[in-house]
């Protein structure tokens, strides 16, 4: 498995308990998230009401569900977690929002992934809280209108362009959470190495945080990795060199960038001699998703100026070219 894969292992949901913020001022990085955030939560407490609807987007890992989790308790209600491809019918969905308590959180992840049906019975309970079902078959068919509890709705999702135009404009608040800096992911490695009673030092932390790819779910995984070589090693104290050699045995480079990353760049760059190169023949190029491509692995290679995106496709910047010791084709984007 990629050791620095955006995506929850079985591991990470273990110690997730632990290390997840619950609060508000827990949740590290993301200022002009939080701050907005703060103001819409304390409003609509002092009004009495149900928060409106949140929607969520950013790649993997970078906090959404917590953030969910955090708006919940600091509204000081209950959260129902779920998600979009769970949710098959629109029964399904009807249970969910009948079984909530006034002015709970229902929290749908990959709510792109909602089938069209189930979308159409969102949208009434979104809007005006309420559900038409169908009861009975057949020409007896009537259908009946339900009222719900005032509640909000949250929705995690990895693009915002992969929702249909109704459902984004039923949202009143759309957050989009960002990479985190080294500094950010730094504070963030020393808060969970203090919870997990594991000896890290400022350096170490540094260290960690730079190749964990902008991602707080990949630098606490990466904080454990680097533990099992402290601890084996170097007598279980994370230093700058423990965690540098750690990250060489885990073929992760000084950038955060392993294996994959760095096929990517060299595929653009030897088979497409740079590129364009639209992103279904690089996946195929790559024997990955395409949505994994879009979704996981590109999106902080854009953000760190190593790829571009233009209309015709991919192209590898100049800095991808000297990250693999190549030299740059010359009309590569500096
Ligand atoms: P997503 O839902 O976007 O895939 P998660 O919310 O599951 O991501 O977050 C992944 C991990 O990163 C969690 O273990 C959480 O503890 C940690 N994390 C996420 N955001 C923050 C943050 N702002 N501050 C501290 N830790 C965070």
């Amino acid at each position: 498995d990629r050791i620095i894969a955006a995506g929850a292992t079985r591991e990470d949901e273990a110690l997730e308990a632990s290390i997840r913020p619950k609060r508000l001022d827990e949740y590290l990085g993301q200022v002009p998230v939080r701050e907005q955030m703060k103001i819409y939560i304390e409003a609509a407490k002092a009004r009495g009401e149900a928060l409106d609807h949140v929607l969520i987007f950013g790649p993997p890992g970078l906090g959404k569900t917590t953030l969910s989790h955090v708006i919940a308790n600091e509204l000081g209600v209950g959260l129902r977690q779920t998600s979009g491809p769970v949710i098959e019918k629109a029964g399904d969905l009807a249970a969910l929002l009948t079984n909530l308590q006034p002015h709970d959180v229902l929290f749908v992840d990959e709510i792109h992934r909602l089938s069209p049906v189930v979308e159409e019975v969102l949208y009434p309970a979104m809007e005006d809280y309420q559900i038409d079902i169908m009861i009975g078959e057949g020409p007896a068919a009537r259908s009946i209108k339900l009222d719900l509890p005032p509640f909000t709705l949250i929705g995690a999702t990895t693009r915002a362009g992969l929702l249909t135009a109704p459902l984004r404009d039923r949202f009143g608040i759309v957050q989009r959470l960002e990479f985190y800096s080294a500094e950010e992911l730094t504070r963030i490695v020393r808060r969970s190495a203090q919870i997990l009673g594991i000896q890290c030092d400022a350096d170490g932390a540094a260290e960690i945080a730079r190749r964990s790819r902008g991602t707080p779910r990949i630098a606490n995984r990466l904080l454990r990795r680097v533990r099992d070589f402290a601890q084996v090693r170097a007598g279980g104290v994370i230093t700058s060199e423990v965690a540098d050699g750690a990250m060489a045995m885990l073929k992760v480079d000084p950038q955060g960038f392993d294996e994959l990353d760095r096929r990517m760049l060299s595929t653009i760059i030897d088979a497409f001699d740079g590129g364009p190169v639209g992103v279904e023949s690089l996946a195929a190029a790559l024997s990955e998703e395409r949505g994994t491509l879009e979704d996981v692995i590109e999106p902080y290679l854009i953000q760190q100026g190593y790829l571009i995106r233009t209309a015709r496709g991919r192209m590898a910047t100049q800095k991808a070219y000297r990250h693999l010791g190549l030299t740059p084709r010359r009309d590569a984007t500096a």
